[in-house]
């Protein structure tokens, strides 16, 4: 059934863009209005499970993970959400679909933020009794609208590009919210593909300046093409200071999605929270098993909560300028490497003291 969302008086209202968005709180986060772009990522294990979900939470935060969506995917599975939102150490957002009760229970039983489809949500009694209780718990919405489930009417319309469709299905359901008095949006439009997502994205930021945007490339695979695909459609986007809050979805551990982003945000001196390794591709000059090495130290200073730049190189061509240049640096020879801090020389090691050496001197720093 499709269900239209758009007010007379809010179709009829033109908002004037304007530089700040309106922020909103997710918990203790910021979003919108200059906060720092934040990193979230989703909850995998049994929605019912507490346990599980909390030694999640954990790796998650550990990894530098800002806000967890937890899915509920059935009213019986609130009590065990009640039970994760009382004791994550993360604002925990709800995700729900199809079921408005579910969205007010979980809003009342310590959400941070409830994500909504609008479109599934049961219509506009419901989504209203859904507005109540998130201003009830004074917690915000994401409107998110995805590709794979446009509601009918728009997605029937020809005369509308596939991201003028999810703008204009994400933006009728955020004007009738405003239109009802709730202004706590956070609004997100999700394609599986890059350039579709980037142009969506540009659209959605001209027509709702006022509302903070949470971004993704949806369902954009296994580890290695997901990272690529949501780098190349979340770097454009970033780049062009677009975002609030972001996410890279991918189909493996969620701790990963965290790294993902982080690493993203620091290749753009966005954000940084880890150290970044600075490393040569290797080639017939090196004499030292350096691909072996430089994995062995990112291993290592992934966990670090320090923003360093740690240069491992295979021979003096670069070595020597790369790893002056870092934080910490080694520069390889025959067998051995020289262990810059800073610029200056420290010492000269074995290739098997390598890794040792620089994490000593990374722990001076
Ligand atoms: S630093 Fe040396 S070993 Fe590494 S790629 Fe450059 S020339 Fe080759």
């Amino acid at each position: 059934m499709t269900q239209t969302f758009v007010t007379k008086e809010a179709s009829s209202r033109s908002l004037q863009p304007h530089d700040l968005t309106h922020q909103v709180m997710v918990g203790n986060v910021a979003l919108g209005a200059g906060a720092p772009v934040s990193v979230q990522s989703m909850l995998n294990v049994p929605a019912d499970d507490v346990s599980a979900n909390l030694s999640q939470i954990d790796a998650l935060a550990q990894a530098g993970c800002e806000i967890v969506r937890m899915a509920i995917p059935c009213r019986s599975c609130l009590d065990a959400f009640e039970q994760v939102c009382a004791r994550s150490p993360l604002p925990v957002v709800a995700d729900i679909h199809f079921d408005a009760q579910s969205a007010i229970e979980a809003a009342q039983r310590g959400a941070a933020k409830l994500r909504i489809n609008p479109g599934n949500i049961g219509g506009l009694e419901a989504t209203d009794a859904v507005l109540a209780a998130a201003k009830a718990a004074r917690i915000p919405i994401r409107i998110g609208v995805n590709a794979g489930s446009l509601d009918d009417e728009i997605a029937a319309r020809a005369d509308l590009t596939l991201p003028e469709k999810l703008v204009a299905s994400a933006e009728q359901y955020v004007r009738y919210c405003q239109s009802q008095g709730f202004d706590d949006l956070v609004v997100s439009a999700k394609a599986h593909d890059v350039m579709t997502t980037v142009e969506t994205y540009r659209l959605l930021g001209d027509r709702l300046p006022e509302v903070p945007l949470h971004i993704g490339v949806t369902e954009a695979g296994t580890a290695f093409q997901g990272t690529i695909k949501s780098a190349a459609g979340l770097g454009i986007l970033l780049a062009e200071g677009r975002g609030d809050t972001m996410r890279i979805s991918l189909t493996d551990d969620p701790v990963q999605e965290v790294r993902a982003c982080w690493t993203l945000l620091g290749a753009l001196d966005i954000r940084r929270r880890n150290p970044e390794l600075i490393s040569c591709p290797t080639c017939g000059r090196c004499q030292v098993n350096l691909i072996d090495l430089a994995k062995t130290v990112e291993s290592r200073i992934a966990e670090l909560d320090k923003p360093l730049k740690v240069a491992v190189m295979g021979c003096v061509v670069n070595g020597p300028g790369e790893a002056a240049d870092a934080d910490i640096g080694v520069a390889c020879g025959a067998g051995s490497g020289v262990i810059f801090s800073h610029g200056e020389i420290v010492r000269k090691v074995d290739e098997d003291a390598i890794v040792d050496a620089l994490m000593e001197e990374i722990g001076k720093l």
